[in-house]
C-alpha cells in the first residue's frame, strides 16, 4: 500500500518559528520564511503562484504540501450601525463567529477561539451551547486574515482593523497553545504588526494561564469579573470554584508586572437584581483595592431562555458613578450590532442555529473558500 499523503500544512497557523522550521526542513534559506509570512498575512495572498519572488521549485513544493485556507464563510451580516459579522464553518457541524466593529479611526475585530465554551457562565449563550472543540491557530488567525481581505484598506492604504479582541466565542486561556501561536502571528511585524496594547485577551479567570501569558506573550488583559464575592461569582462564572477571587486578583497583580498597559480591564455584565446594587459596587471597590484597573460595564444582552434581565439604564449609570467617584475609570459598553445578534454574549454560531440565522439575516452574502 502507498503511504498516505500528509494533509497540507495551513500556513495561516504557523508563526515565525513554525515557518522557519518548515523552510529549514525543505532546505530553504531562513529569509524565505519571512517572505512567506509577508505574502500570506501582509498581502493576503493565498495562491502560491502569485508569490513571484519565490523560486519556482519552492512554489511548486508549497502548492503540493501547503495551503493558505480560511474556513468557509457561511454568512456575512451587516448591521445598521456598520457592525459586520461573519459566520465561519469550522467543520463537523460547528460554526463560529467574528465581528468587526467600525470606529472613528481604525476598527476592532472580535475573534473566537473555541466552538462553544466549557466554562458555562450563567448569562452567556456560547456557554449554554456546551463545548465542542478548540480552534487551531490557523482557524483563529484566519478570522483576521479573512476580515482584512473582506474589508480592504482605507483610502490612505492603511489597514482598517487596528485592534483585535479575543472576546468572541470561547475561553482563550482554555485553548492556550493555539491562542499563543495566534498572538505571536498578530504581533509579528512581517504579519499584522499589531501593538501589544492593541491586542486584548479576555478571560473568565484561568489563573495559571494568566501567569503563563504574562511570561510568554503579555498583551492587554481583560478579566470578566461580574461579581464582587466568591458566593455570587461561583454562580455566575462556575470556574470561580476552581480559581477563587483572591487567586484571580493575585494573578492580575502579577500580570501587571509585564503587561503592556498599566491597568487591567474588568468586564462586568449588568444583570438586573443579581449583581447591580450599590452594595455590589462598593464591594467591588474593596475587592480591587489599589489594583490599577478600569471597569467596562456591559449591559446584559438577553437571549431566549436565559431567565435574566438587563439592568435598567439609570441603575447602570448609578453603579458606574460609584466606581467613578472612587477614582476608577469606568465605561458603559455601547451595544453594537444588536440587530444582527453581534453583541457580546450573543455569538451563537452553532450549526443548529443555521436555519434560524437564515431567517434572521436580511443580507446574506454567499462567499467561497480560498485555497492555495
Ligand atoms: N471567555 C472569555 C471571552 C469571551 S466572552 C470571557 O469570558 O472573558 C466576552 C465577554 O462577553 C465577557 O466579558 C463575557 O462575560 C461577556 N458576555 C457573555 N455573555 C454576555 C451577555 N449575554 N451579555 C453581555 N455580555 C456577555
Ligand atoms: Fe465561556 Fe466567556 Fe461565555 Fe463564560 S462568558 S461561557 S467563559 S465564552
Amino acid at each position: 500500500m502507498l503511504p498516505a499523503t500528509p494533509a497540507p500544512v495551513n500556513l495561516l497557523g504557523l508563526d515565525a518559528q513554525g515557518l522557519a522550521a518548515l523552510c529549514a526542513d525543505w532546505g530553504e534559506k531562513p529569509f524565505r520564511a519571512r517572505q512567506l509570512m509577508r505574502w500570506v498575512h501582509q498581502r493576503g495572498v493565498a495562491d502560491f503562484a502569485e508569490m513571484t519572488d519565490l523560486a519556482k521549485a519552492f512554489r511548486a513544493r508549497l502548492a503540493e504540501r501547503a495551503t493558505v485556507r480560511a474556513p468557509a464563510v457561511l454568512a456575512d451580516h451587516v448591521s445598521a450601525d456598520g457592525t459586520r459579522k461573519w459566520l465561519l464553518d469550522v467543520g463537523q457541524g460547528n460554526a463560529v463567529e467574528s465581528v468587526f466593529i467600525p470606529e472613528a479611526n481604525r476598527g476592532t475585530l472580535c475573534i473566537s477561539t473555541q466552538a462553544g465554551c466549557a466554562v458555562n457562565c450563567l448569562f452567556c449563550s456560547t456557554g449554554k451551547q456546551g463545548f465542542s472543540r478548540n480552534l487551531d491557530a490557523a482557524e483563529i488567525v484566519a478570522q483576521l486574515w479573512w476580515a482584512n481581505r473582506a474589508l480592504g484598506a482605507s483610502p490612505d492604504g492603511e489597514r482598517i482593523i487596528g485592534n483585535v479582541v479575543f472576546m468572541g466565542m470561547g475561553e482563550p486561556l482554555q485553548n492556550y497553545s493555539a491562542t499563543l501561536t495566534a498572538l505571536r502571528i498578530l504581533l509579528d511585524d512581517d504579519a499584522y504588526g499589531l501593538s501589544r496594547r492593541r491586542v486584548t485577551v479576555s478571560t473568565s479567570g484561568v489563573v495559571p494561564m494568566i501567569d503563563r501569558l504574562r511570561n510568554d506573550c503579555p498583551v492587554a488583559l481583560a478579566v470578566s469579573l461580574h461579581a464582587p464575592d466568591d458566593a455570587l461569582r461561583n454562580e455566575l462564572v462556575p470556574l470561580n470554584r476552581k480559581y477563587p477571587l483572591a487567586e484571580l486578583m493575585a494573578a492580575c497583580r502579577g500580570y501587571l508586572e509585564r503587561a503592556p498597559r498599566d491597568f487591567i480591564t474588568f468586564e462586568y455584565v449588568m444583570l438586573d437584581g443579581v449583581n447591580d446594587t450599590d452594595a455590589h459596587a462598593r464591594a467591588l471597590l474593596a475587592l480591587v483595592d489599589d489594583l490599577p484597573c478600569k471597569f467596562n460595564l456591559i449591559p446584559f444582552n438577553p437571549f431566549p431562555g436565559s431567565g435574566l434581565r438587563r439592568s435598567p439604564g439609570d441603575r447602570i449609570r448609578r453603579f458606574a458613578q460609584i466606581l467613578i467617584d472612587a477614582g476608577i475609570v469606568t465605561t458603559i459598553r455601547r451595544t453594537r450590532g444588536d440587530d444582527i445578534d453581534a453583541a457580546c454574549g450573543q455569538l451563537a454560531g452553532e450549526v443548529q442555529d443555521r436555519t434560524r440565522l437564515k431567517e434572521r439575516s436580511r443580507r446574506v452574502v454567499p462567499l467561497m473558500e480560498v485555497r492555495g
